[in-house]
């Protein structure tokens, strides 16, 4: 997999889950979080705890209010209170580190 980051990490997890061999090659020498967290949405809270990291997500913090797109003249494209009761659980906030640490 060349890549540690979330997507080659969760593939990496999902592949070997499956009986794979998987070797991770990344060129940073370090994985380090950026900014103040990271949203998962429900999709890929449910990618997340299809390969075994509910314990991981269910720690973060569900997001309280109503986060989403808008148009120009301010007409909802989505929003996080609309995709939590139609796909599942709600879109959730976890710090950098522990997103990935899991992985
Ligand atoms: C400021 C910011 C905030 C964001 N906030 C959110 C958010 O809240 N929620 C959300 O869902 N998404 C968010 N995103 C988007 C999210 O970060 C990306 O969609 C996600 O990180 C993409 O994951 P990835 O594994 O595909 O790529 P990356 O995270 O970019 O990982 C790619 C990895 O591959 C390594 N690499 C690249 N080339 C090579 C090579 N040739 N050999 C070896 N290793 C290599 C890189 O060093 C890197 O570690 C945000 C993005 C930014 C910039």
């Amino acid at each position: 997999m060349a890549g540690g980051g979330i997507g080659g990490l969760t593939a990496a997890v999902a592949l070997s889950r499956r009986g794979w061999r998987v070797t991770v090659c990344e060129r940073a020498s370090a994985l380090t979080g950026i900014g103040a967290g990271i949203v998962l949405a429900p999709n890929a809270l449910r990618a997340l705890e299809s390969i075994g990291l509910g314990p991981a997500v269910s720690a973060g913090e569900p997001l309280a209010g109503v986060l989403g797109l808008r148009t120009p003249d301010g007409a909802w494209l989505s929003r996080t209170g609309a995709t939590a009761s139609r796909y599942g659980p709600p879109a959730t906030g976890l710090p950098p580190a522990p997103s990935t640490a899991a992985l």
